[in-house]
C-alpha cells in the first residue's frame, strides 16, 4: 500500500487520535448491533498491547451540527467498555477545554472516547480550524472508518495535514486489501450481483464494473426497468422510466464488451408490498395489476449455476423485498449460492450483511465489507477522500 499502516507506526508511549465508524443502531439507549464497535476492537487492541492511549473518536447518525442527547455517544461508550474489558470514558465534547485535559491524562492502554464529531458543523464542514483542534488531542493519527471514508470531513481528511503520521488502522486495511482485490487483479471470472430498489444508484457502478466483470448478474426492483427495456411487460414492477434508455445503453456496451448479463428468467409476484404471500411466474407472463417483488426459483438456480464457476463474486444489493418474509426466499437464495461457491466472495451495504446473517452462511462469506456508500464509490473506482488522505500523508 502506499500509505502507512498501524503496524508501522512507533505507538509505544503515545497518545493516537483513532477515528472509528461507531455509527451504531441504536434501540431504547442500548447500541442493539455491535458490528461496527467489534469490526474495530482488533486495531485498539492492537494500539493498547503497543503501549498506546487512545482517543477514540466517531460520529453517531445526523445531529445536523447540534449537540443533541439523541445522539450522543453514551452507549457506544458502555458496549465498547464491555467489549474491550476495561472502562472508556466519553469526553463531554470532542473539542474544548475540559476534552483537552482528559486526553493529556490518557496514559499507555487507557482509552478515551470522545462526544459526536457531529455536534459540531465544522466535522462535516472539512474545517481545518477544528481539524487543528482535534489533532491538539494526539500524537499521531489512525483512520480505522472505511465505512465514512467517503466523505470529506474534518476528522477523516483535514485532520491529516495537522496530525501525522497518519497511517490506516487494521479494518481499514482489510477493507481496501479485499475491495481491492475485486478491482486490481481478480481471480476470473469476476462475477458482480447487483440489486436493491434503483437503477439510479447503481449507474456509476454498473458502468465501472462492466469494464472489468465476465458476468453481471440483475436482481431486485432495478432488474424490472432492464426488463422493460428489452420490452417486456412488467406490470406494476418498479420501473424507473428516465432509467430506461440508460439501461439499454448498459446491455448494449456489456454486448459490446462480451459480458454476460443475467437478468431474471422469473419473478414472485403480488398485489402489493403488504400481500401475505406471493407466486412464482415466468418473466413473460407477469399479471399487469401485480408486482414483481423477488426473484423467482428459477433465476436462484440460474445465478446460483453462474456464481458456482466464479473465481470472484462482488454482490451488493437484495433481490427483491428480503424484509418481508413472502419476498425473501430470493435474496436468501443467492446468499446460499454465493456462500456455496468456491471462489473469493465479498458482500456490502446492510442489507446484503442483513441477508447473509439471516441465511446463516455469514461465516462462508470470503469478505463482509462494514460499509455501504464507501463500498459502492470504492467499487465505482472513485477516490475516497478518507483513503486519499491517508496516501497524501505519506507522501
Ligand atoms: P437499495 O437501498 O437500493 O439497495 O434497495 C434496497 C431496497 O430495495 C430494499 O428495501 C428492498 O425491499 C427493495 N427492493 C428490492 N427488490 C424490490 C422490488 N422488486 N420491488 C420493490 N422494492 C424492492
Amino acid at each position: 500500500m502506499n500509505k502507512l499502516t498501524i503496524g508501522e507506526l512507533e505507538l509505544h508511549g503515545k497518545r493516537i487520535f483513532l477515528r472509528a465508524d461507531l455509527n451504531a443502531p441504536l434501540d431504547g439507549g442500548k447500541v442493539s448491533d455491535d458490528t461496527r464497535l467489534t469490526a474495530v476492537v482488533p486495531t485498539v487492541r492492537l494500539a493498547l498491547e503497543r503501549g498506546a492511549g487512545i482517543i477514540l473518536a466517531s460520529h453517531l447518525g445526523r445531529p445536523s451540527g447540534k449537540r443533541d442527547a439523541k445522539y450522543s455517544l453514551a452507549p457506544v461508550a458502555e458496549r465498547m467498555a464491555a467489549l474491550l474489558g476495561q472502562p472508556v470514558p466519553l469526553a463531554p465534547d470532542c473539542i474544548g477545554p475540559e476534552t483537552s485535559t482528559l486526553a493529556k491524562g490518557v496514559g499507555p492502554g487507557q482509552v478515551l472516547l470522545l462526544e459526536n464529531l457531529r455536534f459540531h458543523p465544522e466535522e462535516e464542514k472539512n474545517d481545518d480550524g477544528f481539524a487543528r483542534e482535534l489533532a491538539t488531542l494526539a500524537d499521531c493519527y489512525v483512520n480505522d472508518a472505511f465505512a465514512a471514508a467517503h466523505r470529506a470531513h474534518a476528522s477523516i481528511a483535514a485532520i491529516t495535514r495537522h496530525l501525522q503520521p497518519a497511517a490506516a488502522g487494521l479494518l481499514m486495511k482489510s477493507e481496501l486489501d479485499a475491495l481491492g482485490r475485486i478491482l486490481e487483479a481478480p481471480k476470473r471470472p469476476l462475477i458482480a450481483i447487483l440489486g436493491g430498489a434503483k437503477v439510479s444508484d447503481k449507474v456509476a457502478l454498473v458502468e465501472h464494473l462492466l469494464e472489468r466483470v465476465n458476468a453481471l448478474l440483475i436482481g431486485g426492483g432495478m432488474a424490472f426497468t432492464f426488463l422493460h427495456a428489452l420490452g417486456h411487460g412488467i406490470g406494476r414492477s418498479l420501473l424507473e422510466r428516465d432509467r430506461v434508455d440508460t439501461a439499454r445503453r448498459v446491455l448494449e456496451d456489456a454486448r459490446r464488451r462480451s459480458v454476460q448479463v443475467v437478468l431474471p428468467v422469473d419473478a414472485v409476484v403480488a398485489s402489493g408490498l403488504d400481500a401475505p404471500s406471493g407466486h412464482a411466474v415466468g418473466i413473460r407472463q407477469i399479471p399487469e395489476d401485480q408486482m414483481g417483488l423477488d426473484i423467482g426459483p428459477r433465476t436462484v438456480e440460474r445465478f446460483a449455476d453462474v456464481v458456482k464457476t466464479a473465481g470472484t463474486v462482488v454482490w451488493n444489493g437484495p433481490m427483491g423485498v428480503f424484509e418481508k418474509a413472502p419476498f425473501a426466499a430470493g435474496t436468501l437464495g443467492v446468499a446460499r449460492a454465493v456462500a456455496a461457491g468456491a471462489g473469493f466472495s465479498v458482500i456490502g451495504g446492510g442489507d446484503t450483511v442483513a441477508a447473509v446473517n439471516q441465511a446463516g452462511v455469514a461465516d462462508r462469506i470470503g469478505y463482509i465489507s462494514t460499509a455501504g456508500g464507501a463500498f459502492l464509490e470504492f467499487l465505482e473506482g472513485r477516490t475516497l477522500p478518507g483513503v486519499e488522505a491517508l496516501t497524501e500523508a505519506a507522501r
